[in-house]
């Protein structure tokens, strides 16, 4: 533990120049802007640690990663019962698939996949008055930042080009497991996706998935640590959605991936890691980001196998 940065630098030289397969994404316009040459890295430790590398002021969007925060709210509101409405099973299949939520009527395979996501955001309109407010909110607290919006312009960008989201909402509604108005939730879901942070404040907010549920900045409970355990079992296992396999095979770690290109992932009892590089492989997750990952648990010589 105490070669981190050593470790991390020379990632940063293996990989700065090599942005790896694929392309940054585009089905949501307002994203196609990234620079596919972006690179960061950020570790924090529960013991106060940060260490930072490369574009790591460069603020993108979290898009899937913020999925993981909503669910923690939810689960702090709800308990229990909102696995009533959301499994806790790997879904095999991209991560605006259609195809399961017919078959399994309406309850998405999991929280991490859009459908879910989507089940998720419904239920806190229902818990919270202005959700938006509560989102960012929560956000802020973890990443110990005022200085964390949500991004207008991808969240407008993407609301106009929601298609296959609506489509997902609508036939989770025809079976009764979405509550409200289709356009609030598709609003919502898009804003939570667009809240902009750097690698830095990433790493920060996911550090209570390290610590037992307890944000080590300000020793507040943020889950309970059981909890925190069950969130890092689904990141663990739906996290990377139909790559979560390769990346448990590869890295070793609970994380989340974006379509902005971020992943963070976790060591429990330790630290959170977090890269960023736009240009996303064939499941939509970033190329550099997961082989920096992997190099840095096999250097470090730890994963939670
Ligand atoms: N906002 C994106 C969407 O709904 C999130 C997808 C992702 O990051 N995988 O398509």
């Amino acid at each position: 533990m105490d070669n981190i940065e050593q470790i991390i630098n020379r990632l940063y030289e293996k990989y700065k120049d090599c942005a790896g397969e694929g392309e940054v994404a585009s089905y949501i316009p307002a994203l196609a802007g990234a620079d596919p040459d972006g690179y960061a890295i950020a570790v924090t430790t529960v013991d106060g640690k940060e260490y930072v590398l490369g574009d790591y002021d460069t603020k993108f969007s979290i898009q899937s990663i913020s999925k993981v925060l909503t669910l923690a709210m939810l689960m702090k509101q709800m308990g229990e019962d909102l696995w009533h409405f959301v499994g806790k099973e790997p879904s095999g299949s991209a991560f605006n698939s259609l195809i399961q939520l017919e078959y399994e009527k309406g309850i998405p395979r999991n929280p991490f996949i859009n459908a879910g996501a989507l089940v998720i955001t419904d239920r806190l309109i229902n818990f919270n008055q202005k959700p938006k407010q509560s989102i960012i909110e929560f956000v802020r607290e973890l990443a110990g930042s005022e200085d964390i919006y949500f991004d207008k312009t991808i969240a407008l960008s993407e609301i106009d080009t929601s298609f296959r989201n609506e489509a997902l909402a609508s036939l989770m509604k025809s079976f009764g497991n979405i509550n409200n108005d289709i356009e609030e939730v598709i609003d919502i879901y898009c804003h939570q996706c667009s809240i902009s942070m750097n690698v830095l404040e990433l790493a920060k907010s996911f550090l209570f998935l390290a610590n037992a549920g307890v944000n080590p900045a300000d020793g507040r409970q943020i889950v309970s640590s059981r909890g925190a355990k069950r969130l890092n079992a689904l990141m663990l296992t739906c996290g990377l959605y139909n790559e979560s396999g390769e990346f448990a095979y590869r890295v070793g770690l609970p994380a989340k991936s974006g379509v902005g290109g971020g992943i963070v992932a976790v060591i429990p009892g330790k630290l959170t890691i977090a890269v960023w590089s736009p240009v996303l492989n064939k499941n939509g997750n970033s190329s550099r980001a997961i082989s920096t990952m992997e190099d840095f648990t096999t250097e470090l010589g730890i994963s939670v196998f």
